[in-house]
């Protein structure tokens, strides 16, 4: 999972976002204006808050009227907060905003330059999704993906665009953490990688590109340490709080790697490492039992009140 060990997710630098001067275009040479984001959640709202804050237009889309209101609320507060803290001045932020729409069903695809889906980590949905929307776009959009594990080159195959179909993989929280992960699937061609990977950088962010194997560079170096440190708790060869110090202070790593696990979500942890094992065939990837026994009790971390520590409120 893109996830970060920092403490402030979901919080950031609404300037961070962008080039600048919100009011200029980018001019990357991608070609790419008008943007569709599919899935207003966690991520999809950071993603709107940098594509718009650099500059281009947005549209945001999820089937959720909840999950767009919230998401205007995000992105109010967090445009707010960079005119408060003097990163940016109000007309900015205005123009940011406006810049900024949101529908239940994407609209206008025939002027879109580039979808990026940031709907549930669910293949058949991701599937769905790309299948309807690529028709009605034009032959030279491009559709992304922020899916953490999911093979880009099964997601292309739904399309009528495969090689127009790459990972564009962000992290959490997005304003904040400057990796893109560039995911180049079987079929993706070279003009595409070289497109989404401008579009990456007008975004003010380091695009890295990789191919396209289970976990990516990302998750298959993260998620074998998170799970090693919940076997170590299992095994008792450490309370929680020496195995996250010893990762902290030894290592530098802003976050101990079970306070992160909480933070990323226990039963997404679990899904990846499920995928990691699985597709590459090897034992090594095998889920700690104390990791399944927690995901079956419903202690998944932050987002449920308690993972491996307890969250108040
Ligand atoms: P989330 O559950 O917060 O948001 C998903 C949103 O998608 C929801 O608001 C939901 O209503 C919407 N949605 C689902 N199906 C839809 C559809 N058919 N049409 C329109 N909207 C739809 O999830 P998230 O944490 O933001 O993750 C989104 C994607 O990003 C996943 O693929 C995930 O693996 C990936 N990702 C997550 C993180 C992270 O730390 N959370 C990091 C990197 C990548």
């Amino acid at each position: 999972m893109g996830s970060s060990g920092r403490a402030d997710a979901g919080e950031g630098d609404a300037r961070s976002a962008g080039p600048g001067a919100v009011g200029e275009q980018p001019t990357g040479g991608h070609g790419v204006r008008r943007v569709v984001v599919v899935g207003a959640g966690t991520m999809g709202t950071g993603i709107a808050q940098v594509v718009a804050g650099a500059g281009f237009d947005l549209q945001l889309v999820d089937e959720s009227p909840a999950a767009l209101e919230r998401a205007g609320v995000t992105l109010d507060r967090q445009w707010a907060r960079a005119v408060e803290r003097g990163r940016l001045g109000a007309e900015e932020a205005e123009i940011a905003r406006r810049r900024v729409t949101m529908a239940s069903t994407a609209e206008g695809l025939a002027t879109v330059d580039l979808v990026i889906e940031a709907a549930y980590e669910d293949l058949a949905t991701k599937r769905g999704i790309l299948a309807s929307l690529a028709p009605a776009l034009p032959e030279g959009a491009i559709l992304a993906s922020n899916t953490s594990s999911i093979s880009i080159t099964a997601l292309g195959a739904a399309t009528d665009r495969p090689d127009r179909v790459v990972g564009m993989h962000f992290f959490n929280p997005v304003p904040v953490l400057e990796l893109v992960e560039v995911v180049r699937g079987h079929l993706t061609s070279d003009e595409t990688v070289d497109r989404v990977t401008a579009v990456a950088r007008d975004l003010r962010k380091t695009p890295v590109v990789v191919q396209d194997y289970p976990g990516f560079v990302s998750n298959r170096v993260l998620m074998p340490m998170v799970n090693e440190a919940i076997f170590c708790l299992g095994e008792g060869v450490a309370d929680r709080e020496a195995i996250d110090t010893v990762m902290r202070l030894g290592m530098a790593h802003p976050m101990g790697p079970l306070a992160l696990a909480d933070l990323i979500g226990l039963d997404v942890c679990l899904a990846i490492l499920e995928v990691l094992q699985r597709d590459l065939g090897e034992d090594k990837y095998r889920p700690a039992p104390l990791l399944r026994r927690m995901v079956a009790a419903g202690k998944l971390g932050r987002k449920s009140g308690e993972g491996f520590y307890a969250y108040g409120g």
